[in-house]
């Protein structure tokens, strides 16, 4: 909420050169770093912080490593060059010895340091066969460090030339801090007491300058959970909205849903009938429906998903199907085509960037029922009579904004199916504002799926194995981290020698191809004419082919775990078990072949979507998010559950309170919401 503050407070909207110490030199170089204002000084918060728990013996220092120490000085050499000279520090711990640089230092520098002081360094290290090295680290007489922990900011070498240090940078952060006392705190106190949180001024002191590492850790719950009380009101202010909606209307079963329902060659699990229960109760009910319907990889979404569809055409909407590829769009439209056409539903196939001009005018003239394509379809080029239902298929794939709009634009109810399962911690922090419908089980007829690991002297083994299995007319995915290249990590490659030892039995498929050479290449897959098919992860999400039995997935160590389940997941769907064998050139015990080991232990994907949150880098995790960029520097929504909680239940409490944000205590909030998410266009929209 920096940006709150700052842009309530003239000091801190100032340029940085007002600040003593910093002169144009200086300032150019704190621009160029991305620090215009003194605002933007005290919103970066330090990268870590030092103290004496920190350190470590010398003796475990590696080359490269960032690292601190508590040293006692040995000896002192000071080389006089004119003014300055080079200082030399022996200096030493119980573990091991170690040498300090520091070039062109000026005198008075070599008077601080004295024989037999203690003092902790932190810096860069070198080894080599002249032993261990620090040039220029930071450092601090360990007597003045006895309980301070040391904060350490992210630097660039242009910061560094114009010395602009560590010291000087707290320094001048604790004088803003001090000329900025008293300022007012955007969050209302009644939430801050009853969570048992530090004020603002407090925590952002603590933040630079932390009293110790209680007050550090509470610092950084309080900004946590402003990130997370924002998140949290987005989500709270749209879902009320939609529930508002009444432009939605409701949906009910009629003829098409109960003859999908007939028509199709199983009967739906329990699990399918819970939720499909669960979603229509609640597209029955007044208001637009957001819901997420989130199951693991073959557990049969698409089904229940159709059914809905079916539901929607029988209400008299229209019903768009967004999925990730034109190769899905076609197998679900031959899927339903078959099935509706007889009772009178018009399917369409959205194929290219908007659709022939025919196309556009059926749709717009109400004539074609459900209409199936790609993330084309959000364009709002492409537009309709009356859509009552947009269906999202494996939806991370889709951009924020793109994926709310239309939806919200045409008053229609949204149904987003997710890609990998997910954990309801994740779900509540990424998609709050969607009801959650889980589907457990899956089809009985499922055989499942049996995950091997294996390294590079298994290939031929494994080749045999494909011999094997395509004599009994199954079919065989090779999944592939790249296209191009010389090694077997190429799907072209791979390809090439697939060819010589199986000759006219082998395709190639990626991203890359003309759409109507794609075609051709899958469906002779399909058909078995082709049955080894070497590829890489665009067959990832929703491609059904129940021959399928065997999935090769080659330097597997490249893809994330998500991502493997959902190869995987593309054999084994039918009666026949399915192998996914996972080949890598990481050797055994390696920290790669270990990750991959566990992942061949489970089938559980709820488990491996949490492993693979976890193992996101936090960017990879919001890019998820349903709002775009919310600024999570200190949330980490998947561990911090209580406080995640808590921002629920308070902007629940807010916006039943005071649903337009319109009281003076929650100015603060009104604004940081408006500056975080104002280019979203869901505060306008939302207040
Ligand atoms: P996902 O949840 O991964 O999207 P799908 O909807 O693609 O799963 O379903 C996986 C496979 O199981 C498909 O071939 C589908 O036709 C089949 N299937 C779905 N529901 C059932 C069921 N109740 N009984 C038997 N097979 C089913
Ligand atoms: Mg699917």
């Amino acid at each position: 909420m920096w940006e709150i503050i700052s842009s309530q407070n003239r000091y801190l909207t100032q340029k940085t050169s007002i600040l003593p110490g910093i002169g144009s030199v200086r300032a150019d170089a704190l621009s160029a770093a991305g620090f215009d204002t003194i605002a933007d000084l005290i919103a970066c918060p330090p990268r870590k912080y030092i103290h004496r728990k920190t350190a470590i013996p010398l003796s475990e220092i590696e080359d490269g490593d960032d690292a601190t120490a508590l040293v006692r000085v040995v000896e002192k050499d000071y080389i006089r060059k004119g003014k300055r000279g080079n200082l030399r520090l022996l200096v030493k711990d119980e573990s091991e010895e170690a040498v300090v640089l520091f070039f062109n230092a000026p005198r008075w520098m070599s008077g601080k340091f004295s024989r037999g002081a203690e003092l902790l360094i932190w810096g860069k290290a070198k080894r080599d066969g002249l032993g261990l090295r620090f040039a220029h680290p930071d450092f601090e007489f360990s007597s003045e460090s006895e309980k301070k922990l040391i904060p350490v900011y992210p630097n660039s070498k242009r910061l560094v030339d114009v010395r602009f240090g560590q010291k000087l940078r707290s320094k001048i952060i604790l004088g803003i801090l001090d000329k900025m006392a008293n300022i007012p705190d955007p969050v209302p106190e009644v939430i801050l007491d009853d969570l048992g949180l530090p004020r603002f001024s407090k925590a952002l002191r603590d933040l630079h300058a932390p009293a110790d590492l209680k007050s550090l850790e509470s610092a950084k719950r309080r900004f946590a959970f402003d990130e997370l009380l924002l998140l949290q009101l987005v989500f709270t202010l749209r879902k009320k909205r939609a529930c508002e909606d009444t432009q939605a209307r409701p949906v009910k079963p009629g003829t098409l849903f109960a003859g999908l329902k007939s028509a199709l060659p199983f009967k739906l699990t329990d699990g399918q009938n819970r939720a499909l229960a669960g979603i229509l109760e609640s597209l029955n009910s007044p208001g637009r429906s957001m819901l997420l319907l989130s199951g693991d990889v073959g557990s049969g979404k698409t089904v229940v998903a159709l059914l809905a569809a079916c539901a929607a055409v029988d209400s008299g909407l229209q019903v768009a199907l967004i999925v990730p590829s034109l190769l899905v769009a076609r197998q679900h439209a031959d899927f339903v085509a078959d099935i509706a056409k007889p009772l009178g539903a018009e399917i369409g196939l959205l194929t290219g960037e908007s659709g022939s001009p025919e196309l556009i005018k059926r749709l717009l003239s109400g004539k074609i029922d459900i209409i199936i394509g790609t993330q084309a379809l959000l364009s709002p080029k492409v537009k309709f009579k009356n859509l009552g239902l947009v269906i999202i298929d494996e939806q991370h794939r889709f951009g924020v904004k793109q994926r709310l709009t239309l939806p919200e634009r045409e008053g229609a109810h949204t149904l987003l199916l997710s890609a990998t399962p997910i954990p309801r911690t994740a779900a509540l922090a990424l998609y709050g504002d969607l009801d959650l419908q889980v589907l457990r089980g899956f089809p009985g007829i499922r055989a499942g799926v049996k995950t091997y690991l294996r390294d590079e002297s298994s290939r031929p083994a494994v080749w045999d194995f494909i011999g094997e299995r395509i004599k009994t007319g199954e079919r065989v995915f090779i999944v592939h981290p790249r296209v191009e290249g010389d090694d077997f990590s190429a799907a072209t490659f791979c390809f090439e020698n697939l060819q010589k030892r199986f000759p006219g039995k082998t395709a190639l498929l990626h991203g890359t191809m003309a759409e109507t050479e794609k075609n051709r290449v899958f469906a002779d897959f399909r058909t078995g004419k082709s049955p080894i098919l070497a590829t890489t992860s665009l067959i990832e999400i929703g491609v059904d082919v129940p021959e399928a039995t065997v999935v090769i997935i080659e330097s597997a160590e490249k893809f994330g775990l998500a991502q493997l389940h959902q190869i995987r997941g593309r054999v084994g769907r039918a009666d026949r078990p399915g192998y996914c064998i996972l080949l890598t050139g990481k050797e055994k015990g390696s920290r790669s072949w270990n990750r991959l080991k566990t992942f061949s232990e489970t089938n559980d994907g709820f488990e491996i979507a949490k492993q693979d949150l976890i193992e996101r880098r936090e960017g990879e995790i919001l890019s998820l998010s349903q709002v775009g960029k919310p600024d999570l520097d200190f949330a980490d929504p998947l561990r911090m559950t209580e406080l995640l909680e808590n921002a629920r239940i308070w902007a629940g409490k807010i916006v039943l309170s005071d649903p337009e944000l319109n009281l003076k205590e929650n100015s603060g909030i009104l604004r940081g919401l408006y500056y975080i998410y104002s280019n979203t266009q869901i505060v306008e929209s939302a207040i």
